[in-house]
């Protein structure tokens, strides 16, 4: 059987709309740029993954405790961070299209050109100015530089006709109750990272929950950005959810912490279903580090559009709660009553985008296969997250058949999210259910409920499609045998 993967981007952005996962935000109005909606399956498949990652954080480990910060936060939460002065992209205007671009980003396509023609030195001595740009006369200068004196045009136009390269700051800001202007004074940010929420409760948490260092807070929330490049489908949205862990541990004991948890995170990705062959670390070079971080490592996918980041470990030091105690007044440190020692813990953050890890799985999951002359379109995504597990079929509309069909319908409905059809051919069942990537599909047929002894049904799986005849009273556990077993291919 030839088996084809997934080639590009389009093909799932095409099967997410029309399999009822994802859609393009205020799509009759002509939609929302970066923003989508989850539709029925999408809303099930995103919640399956949440789940799986709060289990994996916090039922599997009795240190890590979950925590549900609102969106809205201090505004000086956000100075401490260094999100007002520092979360910025330096930007530039063509003025003829009217268009924005990141300007690093126009070197650095620069720099790749120069490559592809061969003129690795040019590239190279390039790449240095860019890496050394803001030691010179500052950032947006130094940049803005580099465009004229290399004559870079703009990607779309083709036009040379630039704008100089300001700060543009990625938070949304607005206005905060009835009487404020929203002005840079009362100015409320809705959150860039869900992080912030977890330090400013650090304290509440150890105090009232009775933890003791190390131990972790975890938070799944939404968190929005004002990206500027903002496409290839749910990979970069202006809002989107992360799922966020961040674990105190005694600072001499955090580049163990680190590793260990980097470790555990891409084993995750691995238990999620995803094949180990699409799947890499890419640890930041030690030039390349944000300013607070001690190490800091990436899991990649590799997704249609090339290795892209899901997920960043991070080791912060004890930069985010210095910070909060300096800003604040508030100290934000641990007593080891064992040890008799005071300090402010290091944090380790495993910071992964629940949108980035659906379009992950739905990438990784698609096949187009040949079948007796025709392709099936299926997703084998793992059955532990599979929006629907179980697809209840009567072979044809008759009482009998129906009947116990929806017998089953009911009993199962208790354990699994099940979906009863009966319209179109027995076939088109199947491959309706191989595209929604439900896993298992119970065909009630006549041999079944009219031969001697116990009903029997038969159950056909989606990835191999081979069938099993079982008795009714064994589907449960027939379904969970295969749920548990199930490895991807
Ligand atoms: P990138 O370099 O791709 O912009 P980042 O390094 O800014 O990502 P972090 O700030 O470390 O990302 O955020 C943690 C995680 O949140 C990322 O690994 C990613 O999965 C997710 N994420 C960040 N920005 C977006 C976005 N605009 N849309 C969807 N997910 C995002």
């Amino acid at each position: 059987m030839s088996v084809t993967e997934l080639k590009n981007l389009d093909t799932i952005v095409s099967l997410a709309k029309a399999r009822s996962f994802i859609y393009q935000s205020s799509e009759i109005y002509g939609g929302l740029g970066a923003v989508y909606d989850y539709g029925p399956l999408g809303t099930e498949l995103k919640r399956n993954i949440r789940d799986f990652w709060w289990k994996a954080m916090t039922q599997y480990h009795d240190n890590i405790v979950g925590l549900d910060a609102s969106i809205f936060m201090h505004p000086k939460v956000w100075e401490a961070s260094g999100h007002v002065d520092g979360f910025n992209d330096p930007m530039i205007d063509d003025k003829q299209s009217n268009k924005r671009y990141r300007a690093d980003m126009l070197v650095e396509g620069h720099i790749a050109k120069l490559r592809s023609k061969d003129k690795a030195d040019e590239a190279d001595e390039l790449q240095e100015l860019l890496d050394t740009a803001g030691s010179r006369k500052g950032l947006c200068e130094d940049l803005h530089e580099l465009i004229m004196d290399n004559e870079i045009r703009a990607p779309e136009s083709g036009a040379f006709e630039w704008t100089d390269v300001r700060q543009f700051n990625l938070m949304f800001k607005t206005q905060f109750g009835a009487t404020s202007s929203g002005d840079d004074g009362d100015a409320v940010y809705l959150r860039p990272e869900t992080a912030q929420g977890i330090f400013v409760n650090f304290k509440n948490v150890m105090d009232t929950a009775r933890q003791k260092v190390p131990f972790g807070i975890a938070q799944v929330g939404k968190a929005f950005r004002n990206e500027v490049v903002a496409r290839q489908f749910v990979f970069r949205m202006r809002e989107f959810e992360q799922m966020e862990m961040q674990y105190f541990v005694e600072p001499g004991t955090d580049a163990e912490e680190y590793e260990k948890w980097l470790n555990k995170r891409l084993e995750w990705h691995k238990a999620l279903g995803i094949r180990e062959h699409k799947l890499r670390t890419h640890p930041h070079p030690e030039d390349k580090l944000a300013h607070y971080a001690a190490s800091a490592a990436d899991i990649e996918y590799e997704y249609p559009i090339g290795w892209q980041e899901v997920e960043g470990i991070h080791n912060r030091t004890d930069f985010d709660l210095t910070q909060h105690h300096e800003y604040s007044g508030k100290k934000l440190e641990y007593y080891d009553q064992k040890k008799q020692k005071r300090y402010t813990p290091y944090v380790i953050e495993t910071s992964i985008g629940l949108d980035r890890a659906v379009m992950m799985v739905l990438c990784d999951a698609y096949r187009e296969e040949e079948v007796d002359g025709d392709t099936r379109t299926v997703l084998k995504l793992n059955p532990k997250i599979a929006p629907t597990k179980v697809g209840i079929f009567p072979l044809i509309k008759k009482d009998k058949l129906q009947d116990l069909a929806h017998k089953i319908e009911h009993d199962l409905r208790e354990d699994f999210n099940v979906l009863y059809d009966e319209s179109g051919s027995i076939g088109k069942r199947y491959r309706r259910q191989d595209e929604a990537g439900t896993p298992f599909c119970i065909t009630v047929d006549f041999d079944g409920v009219e031969s001697e002894g116990e009903d029997t049904v038969t159950i056909r799986y989606r990835d191999d499609m081979t069938q099993d005849r079982v008795p009714v009273s064994r589907l449960r556990e027939a379904i969970n045998d295969k749920m548990n077993s199930w490895q991807p291919e």
